[in-house]
């Protein structure tokens, strides 16, 4: 568990992503008190970070609405594929809004080769009342489009899905799930259903000086 102090407000943004951004291992790694590894392959670098599902955000009911800002096609429709695929569950829904100001989650690329992440989800959440406020999900152009990584369009999905899933408040577990540090590898599962469920059964978790960061 890492923990940091957030600002006087009691807000701070959480960044949870597929692969660690090298800033956050670099800024927070002098404080990790679990054991923690850092394991870079030519998709992911990843610190392992031991996270309490219980400091999750969410959203003050199971549904949210999102704003698609992609300029790409094959990332909108793999955006619009998880959106669908979600909605499916029944556990959330994502409305997709025409007005960006308004909506609550904005998707939309990010271009970047060097944190290693496929995808990122960057959430700002109120610990004092444990709901979100807003948040950005991002899909990385960088690795997700470049033909030498070899993303097929499911694994482009199961991505999509797996930032989706961050921005619903989920966690990474090892379990078979689309919410596997990985990231790419499965689309949602029973277990991913469930878990929300969870999530949106119990009262939100608050705290007054203290976060959970998340970043894998
Ligand atoms: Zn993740």
């Amino acid at each position: 568990m890492h923990f940091y102090q957030t600002n006087l407000n009691f807000q701070t943004r959480v960044n949870i992503g597929i692969a660690a951004v090298k800033d956050y291992i670099n800024r927070f790694q002098a404080s990790f008190d679990d054991p923690s590894t850092t394991k870079t392959t030519k998709q992911t670098t990843k610190a392992t970070i031991k996270t309490d599902n219980d400091t999750n955000g969410r959203w003050t009911s199971p549904k949210a609405t999102i704003y698609l800002d992609f300029q790409n096609q094959t990332l909108d429709d793999a955006m619009r594929e998880a959106i669908n695929a979600w909605n499916a569950t029944g556990a959330f829904t994502f409305q997709i809004v025409n007005n960006k100001k308004a909506a609550n989650l904005i998707a939309t690329t990010m271009q970047n080769n060097q944190d290693q992440a496929a995808g990122l989800t960057d959430m700002s959440i109120n610990t004092a009342t444990g709901y979100f406020m807003d948040g950005h999900v991002y899909l990385n152009t960088a690795y997700l489009l470049n033909p030498e990584y070899g993303y097929t369009h499911e694994r482009i999905v199961n991505t999509a899905e797996h930032e989706l899933g961050h921005a619903i408040g989920l966690s990474h577990t090892n379990q078979i799930s689309v919410m596997q540090p990985a990231g790419s590898n499965y689309g949602i599962q029973q277990i991913d259903i469930t878990d929300v469920q969870r999530l949106y059964a119990k009262a939100p978790t608050t705290s007054t000086k203290q976060t959970t960061v998340n970043n894998n």
